[in-house]
């Protein structure tokens, strides 16, 4: 229900109840999610009030109404989803979907279409859907999603009404999110087992590179690609380094560790051997290339082309 983020987000509940009360729907929304952890299941919550013609009764309830069910499992027929194919949201993706919309709808008069990290709508895709954001048939409503608005294109941007999130991270739900950073981040110990492996490997391979520098190339397998495997992994992975240098420049700085206490001995040691521009260098150099992986599909050599980078080469 939507009723349920009156206190977690009251601005978006404001702006989207009254359109609910008024049945009076921009024709495009962009939610910015800002990490909100629950952000999904708000905007179901807000789909179903749309779509669901029995959310008012008194004995609804969307855990065992069959449209709300629909909704929820993504087989509401009337719903499209894209997500990017691959690194961008490709513009046959949105041609397709064009298509398919403009076709009346087989239940109720709306269709809605969600477009997931609508960030990687380049160019030439958003082009090809800027007319019909502006423009749709009747009863159609398009809902973006992206956690950094500053990424999405101007002319996008402009043709859609904002619904902002705030962070919320007090009441982060372990159930609703799998971002491991965000529990290194929150609560730690709610990591599974499987995590708190993954995050030691990683730390366990800095460790080791700041002790063996170059030869860390020779175990790279070992050390490094038998644990991390997806393009997300690695994203994560280079998010721990980063916020595991970050610590170690707290150290060095005299502050206090904030995450890595655990190992504030190898930390120390760190420290010992490194000055702070050789910290600092090394922090831009990882997010520098983490922005590569996230724009460049290609990740080859990458971690070898790192600890070359990091040693100063
Ligand atoms: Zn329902």
């Amino acid at each position: 229900m939507l009723d349920n983020y009156k206190q977690t987000q009251p601005i978006a509940y404001k702006i989207l109840k009254n359109a609910v009360s008024k049945e009076k729907y921009s024709h495009a929304y962009l939610f910015e999610t800002n990490g909100f952890y629950d952000s999904n299941n708000l905007i179901l919550a807000f789909i179903k009030e749309i779509l669901c013609e029995y959310i008012n009764q008194e004995n609804h309830n969307s855990d065992t109404c069959n449209k709300c069910k629909m909704i929820d499992t993504g087989n509401y027929p009337e719903i499209e989803i894209i997500t990017p194919d691959g690194m961008w949201i490709k513009k046959d993706q949105l041609l397709k979907l064009q298509k398919e919309f403009n076709k009346k709808a087989i239940i109720g008069d709306k269709k809605i279409y969600i477009i997931k990290e609508a960030e990687k709508l380049n160019k030439q895709a958003a082009n090809s859907i800027l007319k019909f954001l502006e423009e749709p048939e009747d009863g159609i409503i398009a809902i973006l999603i992206t956690d950094n608005i500053y990424e999405i294109l101007e002319t996008i941007r402009s043709r859609c009404q904002l619904i902002k999130l705030k962070e919320d991270k007090k009441t982060l739900n372990v159930k609703n999110t799998k971002n491991i950073l965000s529990l290194i981040l929150y609560s730690k110990e709610e990591l599974t087992e499987e995590e708190k492996e993954k995050l030691e490997k990683v730390i366990k391979f800095i460790n080791y590179y700041e002790k063996n520098h170059l030869n860390t190339i020779i175990y790279m397998q070992k050390l490094w690609h038998d644990n991390i495997k997806t393009k997300e992994e690695l994203l994560i992975a280079f998010d721990i380094m980063i916020l595991y240098y970050k610590d170690i420049l707290n150290l060095i700085s005299n502050r206090n560790i904030e995450l890595f206490n655990d190992y504030k001995q190898e930390i120390l040691e760190i420290v010992s051997n490194n000055t702070i521009t050789e910290i600092c260098n090394k922090l831009n150099i990882l997010t520098e290339i983490k922005e590569k992986i996230k724009y460049n599909a290609n990740t080859n050599l990458l971690m070898d082309k790192l600890i070359i980078k990091l040693e100063g080469r």
